[in-house]
């Protein structure tokens, strides 16, 4: 069952309202609290800037995120969790983006503000692995952490088989003391699998091995020849209705596909220190998106080459489309026929 199917009581009614329907007048603060608790499942939460990889198909691999540090405000970490706190947000929260969060020193103490406010979110974040070590995830698992999910990237430019993906797997897992392997990581397991996992500390580590070079995405056209298909999207998306996404300056994108970085600003839709996050996640910038990317339909700008999978099927079309006709947006100005107006 895919997200759309799974909006359930008000859910067409809602997803209207997320397109821009103003047809039963503006939203209330309260609606947009709502419509936000209702929807949205995940919040990529980018405490931090830098990365030490440099992968070849991502775009860290051209920016200074390599070799600058920076934070997110404490003040703004505060802020959001103060908000999502008003409607006991109890999803996910993801702390990374194009970050490696174990760089960040102080990341525990920020896992421990998230929980105090948010005590029944589902905290976790993706690493590079290279600093996961048992001391630093027993601080980790005390602060609240709940997932982390390692990705065993390969060098630029090298490919990685078999042989070392075993290695740096069973590195990681002797770093962090965990020893109930018996014999089942073997060179078949590797190739038949993508992924391990296990718990330790109370923390669930995902480890996984995908070919990002043959399935990768092209990061909101930043990375032009790093696409599994390089084709005009017309595939819905259901990010920008799910999915709520802050960068490590407070400057909210409409996915995590739409890389940000001090040069690049793809599609800004606002900062989270001008505006609360409810009227970010309701901003006209959304809606129109969202409608966009309803159904069926050429796609443009970020989305125009995008190739995250989408679970809708063409058959859903025409309701979508007859949804979308439905939808009295009163705050687009109706277009004015200067023939008839100025003759
Ligand atoms: S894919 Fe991950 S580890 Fe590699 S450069 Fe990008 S953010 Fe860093
Ligand atoms: S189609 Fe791609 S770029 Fe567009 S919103 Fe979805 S994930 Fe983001």
């Amino acid at each position: 069952m895919h997200y759309f199917q799974m909006v359930g009581f008000n859910g067409k009614k809602n997803l209207k309202l997320l397109m821009g329907d103003t047809s039963t007048g503006n939203l209330k603060e309260i609606d947009k609290r709502v419509l936000f608790k209702r929807h949205v499942e995940v919040i990529n939460l980018e405490l931090s800037y830098e990365c030490n990889r440099k992968c070849d198909y991502c775009p860290v691999s051209f920016s200074d995120r390599q070799n600058s540090q920076s934070y997110m405000k404490e003040n703004l970490i505060e802020k959001v969790c103060k908000e999502l706190s008003e409607i006991r947000y109890d999803n996910k929260i993801s702390l990374n983006l194009y970050n490696e969060p174990l760089l960040d020193k102080k990341l525990a103490d920020k896992i421990c503000t998230i929980r105090k406010y948010l005590p029944a979110a589902h905290i976790g974040f993706n690493s590079n692995g290279d600093f996961l070590r048992l001391p630093l995830l027993k601080d980790l698992s005390n602060s609240g952490l709940n997932h982390i999910c390692v990705t065993l990237h390969p060098l630029p430019n090298v490919n990685q088989d078999n042989t070392i993906i075993q290695r740096r797997l069973l590195k990681i897992l002797k770093r962090l003391e965990y020893n109930f392997i018996d014999d089942e990581l073997d060179i078949s397991f590797i190739e038949l699998n993508n992924s391990f996992s296990c718990y330790v500390e109370g923390v669930r580590i995902l480890i996984q091995w995908p070919d990002w070079r043959k399935d990768g995405t092209n990061r909101g056209g930043t990375l032009e020849n790093n696409s599994a298909e390089v084709n005009k999207r017309v595939s819905p998306c259901a990010r920008p209705f799910r999915e709520f996404t802050i960068f490590y300056d407070g400057n909210v994108q409409p996915c995590c596909e739409s890389f940000h970085d001090n040069k690049f600003n793809l599609e800004n839709v606002g900062n989270i220190s001008d505006q609360n996050l409810f009227d970010l996640y309701t901003s006209k910038k959304l809606n129109q998106m969202r409608r966009s990317l309803y159904d069926f339909s050429e796609k443009t700008g970020i989305c125009s080459e995008c190739t995250v999978r989408d679970f809708s099927s063409y058959s859903e079309d025409k309701s979508r489309k007859e949804l979308l006709a439905e939808i009295k947006d009163f705050s687009i100005p109706e277009k004015i026929d200067c023939q008839t107006k100025f003759d």
